[in-house]
C-alpha cells in the first residue's frame, strides 16, 4: 500500500500518526523543524522545568487519553491570574509530545517542508521545498493555516482562499523563577495590557524546594524590547526583593489563532472540511478548538477518516 503522508510534527500530527499506527496504516511524517512538538517546548534546568510555549491548561478538559500514554499522574496544579482552575505537566508540556512520539515506528523526515499539494494519475502528489516530488495514498495536513494556505493553492483553491489572512496574535512567553522569600506569593501585577495573563506554581516537580515559578504572557516584543529588559520590567512590577534565579523568554510571532475566539468558528471549520478533496484530512490548532486535548482528538479523528477513506 502507498503510505499516508502527515504534514506537521506538532501535537496534532503526532496524534494522527499514533492513530494511523494503531490502525496498521503505513505513514510518513514530514516536519520542517529539527525537533517535534511545534509550539510546545520545555526545558529542565537547575531543578526548574520551564515551558517556552504552551504551559497551562484547564483541569476539566478531556484528559482521558493520558493513562494510555502513561501520563495518568502528569498534571500538577497551577495558580492563575484569572482564577481559572488550571494544571500544567509535571515534566513540562513536552512530556506529552515525547509520550505521543515514543512508540511511533513510521518514517520521520525533518528539516524539509512541503510547499504544494496536487494530484496526478489518481494519487496525491507533494512538492517538497527541495524540488523533489512524492506521492501518497492520502494526506493529513497538521500544519497551521498560514502554511496550509500555500500548500492547498492547487489542490483545494477555495479552501486555500479561506485560509488566506487567517489572523494571529503575537505573544512573548516568559518564565521567571524566584526564591519564595524573594517574591510576594501570590504574585500580584497591576492590570496592564503588557502582561495580560500569568500563572505560577510551586509544585515540587516543577521547581526546587523553597522556590516558585511564574509563567507570563507578555505583549512586549523582544524584537523591540530586549529580553533582559522584559525580565527587569516584570521584576520591577512584581516588587520582588532578590533577583530571579532563572528566566526564559520566547517570542512567538503567530502564537494565538484569532478565529477560534469568534462565535462562528465551529460553523466555519465545518465548512472548511467540506472543501477538502476525499483522502485529505485537516488536523491542527487552527481548525479544531484551542485546548491541547482537542488537538489530540482532532489528530485521531483525522487518522480515522483517512482509514475509512482507504478502506472505501
Ligand atoms: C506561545 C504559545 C503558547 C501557548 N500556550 C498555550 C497554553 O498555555 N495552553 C494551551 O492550551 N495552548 C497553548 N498554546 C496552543 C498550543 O500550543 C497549540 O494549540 C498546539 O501545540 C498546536 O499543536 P499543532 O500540532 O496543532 O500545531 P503546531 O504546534 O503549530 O505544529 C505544526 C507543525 O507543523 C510544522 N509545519 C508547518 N508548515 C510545514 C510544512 N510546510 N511542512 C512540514 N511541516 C510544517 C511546524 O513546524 C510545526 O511543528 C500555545 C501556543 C503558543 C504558540
Amino acid at each position: 500500500m502507498r503510505d499516508v503522508v502527515i504534514i506537521g510534527g506538532g501535537l496534532s500530527g503526532l496524534s494522527a500518526a499514533r492513530e494511523l499506527q494503531r490502525l496498521n496504516i503505513p505513514y510518513r511524517l514530514i516536519e520542517v523543524k529539527k525537533r517535534l512538538g511545534g509550539s510546545i517546548v520545555s526545558e529542565s534546568t537547575d531543578g526548574f522545568v520551564l515551558d517556552g510555549g504552551a504551559f497551562s491548561f484547564h483541569r476539566d478538559d478531556d484528559w482521558s487519553f493520558l493513562p494510555e500514554l502513561g501520563l495518568q499522574n502528569a498534571l500538577v496544579p497551577v495558580v492563575d491570574s484569572h482564577q481559572r482552575d488550571l494544571v500544567a505537566f509535571s515534566g513540562g508540556t513536552e512530556m506529552l509530545v515525547n509520550a505521543l512520539a515514543k512508540d511511533l515506528n513510521g518514517t520521520f523526515i525533518h528539516r524539509m517542508a512541503i510547499s504544494s499539494l496536487g494530484t496526478l494519475d489518481g494519487k496525491f502528489t507533494l512538492c517538497l521545498e527541495n524540488g523533489l516530488m512524492w506521492d501518497a495514498a492520502a494526506l493529513i495536513v497538521a500544519a497551521p493555516a498560514r502554511h496550509a494556505e500555500r500548500m492547498f493553492r492547487t489542490l483545494a483553491p477555495e479552501l486555500s482562499f479561506r485560509l488566506f489572512n487567517y489572523g494571529y496574535d503575537t505573544i512573548t512567553r516568559v518564565s521567571v523563577g524566584y526564591k519564595k522569600d524573594d517574591m510576594p506569593v501570590p504574585p500580584i501585577f497591576p492590570w496592564d495590557v503588557a502582561i495580560p495573563f500569568y500563572s505560577w506554581t510551586d509544585s515540587p516537580q516543577r521547581v526546587p524546594p523553597g522556590h516558585v515559578l511564574l509563567n507570563l504572557g507578555v505583549r512586549m516584543l523582544p524584537k523591540a524590547v530586549k529580553a533582559e529588559a522584559i525580565i527587569s520590567e516584570i521584576h520591577r512590577q512584581i516588587k520582588a526583593q532578590g533577583k530571579p534565579v532563572i528566566s526564559r523568554v520566547d517570542y512567538w510571532e503567530d502564537a494565538d489563532p484569532l478565529p477560534p475566539h469568534l462565535p462562528d468558528f465551529t460553523e466555519k471549520t465545518a465548512a472548511l472540511e467540506g472543501l477538502l478533496p476525499p483522502g485529505v484530512a485537516l488536523a491542527g490548532s487552527d481548525y479544531h478548538g484551542l485546548s491541547l486535548a482537542a488537538r489530540v482528538a482532532a489528530g485521531q479523528r483525522a487518522a480515522q477518516s483517512i482509514g475509512a477513506y482507504l478502506k472505501s
